[in-house]
């Protein structure tokens, strides 16, 4: 029987119908909640990617700035930037488009974004908060596939939920959050041994580790939940043919285009998995809707009336003032 299709563009647009209502009643509160881009130089790529996120806050009707340093920039140039960003009153999200030129120090930069205003959930203050199971900003890929879970109903308690890929910006945060959903949570690496057997075991997959459908149809247990995070851009042939060989209209179009979008997940496992996510269509969509959905929950941790109690009734950490 074929998977039940885990759509991440509906969940998107449920989140973003949702969000639309609480940017409407802060709007009542007197705040605009507003993310500020960094896109440093030229990469047509992130230039894509900042642009869809501009245009996300736009159709939400949040502000948006755009701040575009020549490639050239130093480190000094960027802290400057970025702390002229957290003195703004204005400004609750401070988005550092990656990657950043040679010369820049990344994780010095990033090191110095507010944590109140770190809508990425990559400062190291988040992740502590997010180890220790206290209320901050959470990295937005493993948010998003926690809420295509939870959305489909996919029960978590007690589930057996494997997740591959260890990387500080998907694997670890996953794993973290799929455990305090008390899930038991196994992560895998490069160096695992036997990865199909552990598979196996799982009743939640979560692949992330930029292989293009290295998880085999053949190791999912029928009734498993499998979350593709994996974007691969597949352009050998003989690679395509082999990936795609049972879906012969996405090897028409590859064939036309020359390239095509494949998971970490054999696309075949849409005839073994339980239920599973598209690529294109999945996590994708949800990444920059989390960033939004961050973005309003910064606005109301940092202005809102609530700002005093974090969710779950657990206390958030002090501003930091500096
Ligand atoms: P990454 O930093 O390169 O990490 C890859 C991880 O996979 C590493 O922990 C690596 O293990 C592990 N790995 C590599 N080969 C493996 C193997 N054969 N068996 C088991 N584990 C293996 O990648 P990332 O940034 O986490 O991204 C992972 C994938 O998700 C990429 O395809 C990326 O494009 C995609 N992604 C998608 C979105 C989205 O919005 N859809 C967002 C972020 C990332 P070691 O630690 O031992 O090296």
């Amino acid at each position: 029987m074929a998977a039940r299709i885990l759509s991440g563009t509906a969940i998107r647009d449920q989140v973003f119908a949702e969000l639309k209502e609480e940017i409407a009643r802060l709007a009542g509160e007197g705040i605009r909640p507003g993310l500020a881009a960094v896109l440093v130089g030229e990469n047509p790529a992130s230039q894509l990617y900042v642009k869809s996120k501009i245009a996300a806050c736009e159709q939400l009707g949040m502000a948006s700035w755009l701040h575009t340093p020549p490639a050239s920039s130093s480190t000094e140039d960027m802290l400057r930037l970025v702390d002229s960003l957290n003195r703004d009153e204005n400004v609750d999200g401070i988005l550092v488009q990656l990657p950043l030129p040679p010369q820049v120090d990344t994780k010095k930069v990033l090191e110095a974004v507010d944590p109140a205003k770190d809508v990425d959930g990559f400062h190291p203050v988040n992740l502590g908060k997010l180890v220790s199971g206290r209320a901050g900003l959470v990295a937005c890929t493993p948010a998003g596939c926690m809420e295509i879970l939870r959305r489909n109903g996919i029960a978590i308690e007690g589930a057996n939920a494997v997740v591959l890929g260890r990387s500080d910006i998907v694997g670890k945060p996953m794993a973290l959050l799929l455990m305090h959903a008390n899930a038991t949570v196994t992560i895998c690496h490069s160096k695992t041994r036997d990865l199909a057997d552990v598979v196996r075991r799982a009743d939640i997959v979560v692949a992330a580790m930029g292989k293009a459908g290295y998880v085999q149809a053949d190791w999912l247990k029928p009734a498993a939940a499998v979350i593709d995070v994996g974007t691969n851009t597949v352009k050998d042939s003989a690679e395509a043919e082999r990936l795609l060989r049972n879906f012969p209209d996405r090897l028409e179009k590859f064939r036309a285009k020359g390239s095509v979008l494949v998971g970490d997940v054999h696309p075949d496992a849409v005839n073994t998995a339980g239920a599973l996510t598209p690529v294109p269509g999945g996590v994708g969509p949800m990444t920059i809707t989390m960033l939004m959905s961050n973005t309003v929950k910064a606005a109301k941790m940092r202005r809102g009336p609530s700002r005093t109690a974090g969710q779950s009734g657990q206390p958030l950490a002090a501003k930091v003032t500096r």
